[in-house]
C-alpha cells in the first residue's frame, strides 16, 4: 500500500519531526493502538514533537508546518471535511491511518442508506423511543455529508497504514523510517492486510 518513494519525509536533523494525529470519523481505536506503542512511545519522543492531537496534546487548532500526519477515520461531516482539508494544507507527509480512513470501513456502512437525511430520519425517528426530533444546531451540530467518504477521495494521501486497528508494530513500522528521516517500505501481510 506504500509508494516506493515518498517525499522527502524527514525534518532537518537539527529539531524533531512535528507529527500530528487527527480523529475524524472512527471509533479512536486507531489512536488507542497508537498508544499501545507503549515504551517505544518514550523512543518516539525523543525523535518528534506531537504537535496536535487527540492523545498527546491540548492545542486546539491544527498548526502549520506538520511533518508528518497520521489521519483516523473517514469524513462524514462538514467538521472533518474541514479539518481534513486544514490538515493537507499543512502537512508535508498525510497518512491514511487504519481501515475507515482508506475505505470508509464501519462509517462507510450508513451509506447504505443513500443520504444523509435518510440516515438521520432512522436514527433520530423512526428508531427514537419517544417522540423523536431531527438535530439541528447550526454552527454547534455539524451537517452530515451526503456519503461518507475515504480520506484519499478528498485530498492526496502519502501513505496507506491498513488495518482496523493497524497493529502497534504496524504503526511503528511506518513511523520509525519517517522520524529517522527515511520512508517506510511497508509490505507483506503482518503490515499492509486489511480489518
Ligand atoms: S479502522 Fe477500526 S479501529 Fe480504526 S477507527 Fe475504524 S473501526 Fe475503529
Amino acid at each position: 500500500m506504500s509508494s516506493g518513494t515518498g517525499p522527502s519525509s524527514s525534518a532537518t536533523p537539527s529539531r524533531k519531526v512535528r507529527l500530528a494525529t487527527v480523529w475524524l470519523a472512527g471509533c479512536s481505536g486507531c489512536h488507542m493502538s497508537f498508544l499501545d506503542l507503549d515504551e517505544w512511545l518514550l523512543e518516539l519522543a525523543e525523535l518528534a514533537e506531537i504537535v496536535y492531537s487527540p492523545v498527546g496534546s491540548d492545542v486546539k487548532t491544527y498548526p502549520e508546518g506538520v511533518d508528518v500526519c497520521l489521519v483516523e477515520g473517514g469524513v462524514a461531516n462538514a467538521d472533518n471535511l474541514e479539518l481534513l482539508h486544514q490538515v493537507r494544507a499543512r502537512t508535508r507527509v498525510l497518512i491514511s491511518f487504519g481501515d475507515c480512513a482508506i475505505t470508509a470501513n464501519i462509517p462507510g456502512m450508513r451509506n447504505m442508506l443513500h443520504g444523509a437525511d435518510p440516515v438521520l430520519r432512522k436514527a433520530y425517528l423512526e428508531l427514537a423511543d419517544g417522540s423523536g426530533q431531527l438535530p439541528h444546531a447550526p454552527g454547534i451540530v455539524p451537517e452530515l455529508l451526503e456519503r461518507v467518504l475515504p480520506v484519499h477521495e478528498l485530498v492526496p494521501v502519502e501513505l496507506y497504514l491498513p488495518g482496523c486497528p493497524p497493529s502497534a508494530a504496524r504503526i511503528r513500522a511506518a513511523l520509525e523510517p519517517l522520524l529517522q528521516g527515511g520512508w517506510p517500505e511497508l509490505s507483506g501481510a503482518d503490515l499492509i492486510r486489511f480489518g
